[in-house]
This record gives structure tokens, C-alpha cells and sequence, in this order.
């Protein structure tokens, strides 16, 4: 019974999919016919329909890139990696972006917490929430990243100083498409919650107390050797 369950809940994110691949692909495509007419007929504003056309395409290139990333085969090629290795790779990754922002990144190596996962899939997921918080932040602003643990458990808070976000949207973050971004995907958050529980881990959103949010990714911690 559980593994119809499981199915059943698989089949119906699929769906979800696929209605809402038709849905983000279709508006690009309908504005990219749009200005080629306007260019068929000799229009004067060539350069500034280029750029939008351009816009549209680079969306839909977003998009087929993150789906390419979910109908990747399940194959998780797990080891026990180090915590603070792993966030290292991904913090000198950020490290360009968040000074072109003026973002404070600010985290230091401390401990020796293991983790048994897939390296590049992890990764991901800090890709993505980190990727988020930046985004979420305007010029200046500190991006912590802390590591705990908590009884068998490593947690890795990404705290922003960003806005928040709102309650009436919280619920809705990890659906597929879900996004206030002008020309986001939204399947950041989704990928991330699938990646976390294919490692028995899970994400918990905080409102922070004075601005922003948490996020916090929750994995089981390997058992020493
Ligand atoms: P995308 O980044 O393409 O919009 P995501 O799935 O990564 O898609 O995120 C979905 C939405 O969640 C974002 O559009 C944004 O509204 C909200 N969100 C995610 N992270 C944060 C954050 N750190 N602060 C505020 N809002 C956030
Ligand atoms: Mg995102």
C-alpha cells in the first residue's frame, strides 16, 4: 500500500509538470511569434524586440535545464562527505556574486560533520537556497551560513536579511512554478525538497526575528567511523 501511495503521489506531480511546462513554455513562444511578425513586417524598433526575444528565449533555456535536471536518472551516488567541505565548494561558487552585491557571505569551517549522500546533488541543494537568498537581497546584507547538530541530525541554516516571505506564500514554495520572480522558474525549491528526501533529510522555512528568513536543511549525520 505504501509503495501505491508513493506512486500515486509521483504520477500526480508529473501531471502538475507537465501542465505546467505546456503553461511557462507557451507564453515565450507565443511572444517570441509575436515579435518575429513584427520583424516580417519591417518594423523600426529591431533592436529592442532582439533583446526581448532574446529575454524570452533565455527563460525557456532555464527551464529545460532544471527540467533536465529532474528526469535525470535516480542513480545517487552516495558517500560519507564532510559537511564543511561541501558548503566550501559552493560559498567560493557565490563568493563573485555576493560581492558584486556588496553581500556579506559570511561562514566559517567549524567542525567535522559527515553526511552520507550524493556530493553534487547536496550541492544542489545549497546552489539553490543560496542562489535564493542572494536574490532575495538587495545591495548590502549579511548571508550566514551555520552549521549544528542536533541529536543524529546535521542542520545548515542559510539566514538572509532579505525580506521575508510573506505567510500566505509559505505553503506554496516547492511547487512546481511557483514564483514571484520576474523571470524566475520556480523549480528551485522543488528540486530541492526532492533531492532532500532521497537523503531521509528535509527543509524547514523560519521567519527570522528581525529581517528575512532561514533556511534550514535538515540531514541525518553519518555515523562515525
Ligand atoms: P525561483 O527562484 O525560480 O523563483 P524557487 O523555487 O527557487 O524558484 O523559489 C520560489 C519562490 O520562493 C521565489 O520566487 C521566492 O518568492 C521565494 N523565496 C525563496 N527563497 C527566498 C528567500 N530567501 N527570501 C524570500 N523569498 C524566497
Ligand atoms: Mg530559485
Amino acid at each position: 500500500a505504501e509503495e501505491m501511495m508513493i506512486r500515486s503521489e509521483k504520477m500526480s506531480v508529473a501531471g502538475q509538470l507537465a501542465a505546467g511546462i505546456a503553461h511557462e513554455i507557451r507564453n515565450p513562444l507565443t511572444s517570441l511569434k509575436g515579435f518575429l511578425q513584427l520583424l516580417q513586417a519591417g518594423v523600426n524598433r529591431k533592436e529592442e524586440y532582439y533583446k526581448i526575444m532574446i529575454d524570452e528565449i533565455e527563460k525557456m533555456e532555464n527551464i529545460t535545464s532544471e527540467l533536465l535536471f529532474i528526469s535525470k536518472p535516480l542513480t545517487d551516488n552516495k558517500e560519507s562527505e564532510n559537511v564543511q567541505e561541501l558548503i566550501e565548494d559552493v560559498v567560493t561558487l557565490f563568493k563573485p556574486q555576493a560581492k558584486l552585491k556588496n553581500i556579506n557571505l559570511i561562514w566559517e569551517k567549524s567542525g567535522e560533520q559527515k553526511i552520507f549522500c550524493d556530493r553534487s546533488q547536496i550541492k544542489q541543494v545549497l546552489i539553490n537556497i543560496i542562489k535564493n537568498a542572494i536574490e532575495a537581497m538587495n545591495d548590502t546584507g549579511d548571508l550566514k551560513i551555520n552549521v549544528l547538530t542536533s541529536e543524529y541530525n546535521v542542520l545548515i541554516d542559510i539566514i538572509d536579511e532579505g525580506p521575508g516571505i510573506p505567510e500566505e506564500v509559505i505553503h506554496k514554495l516547492g511547487e512546481p512554478f511557483f514564483t514571484t520572480k520576474e523571470s524566475g522558474t520556480g523549480l528551485g525549491l522543488m528540486i530541492t525538497t526532492q533531492i532532500l528526501e532521497r537523503h531521509s533529510g528535509k527543509l524547514e522555512i523560519l521567519q527570522n526575528e528581525e529581517k528575512g528568513s532561514t533556511f534550514r536543511v535538515i540531514l541525518p549525520e553519518a555515523a562515525a567511523k
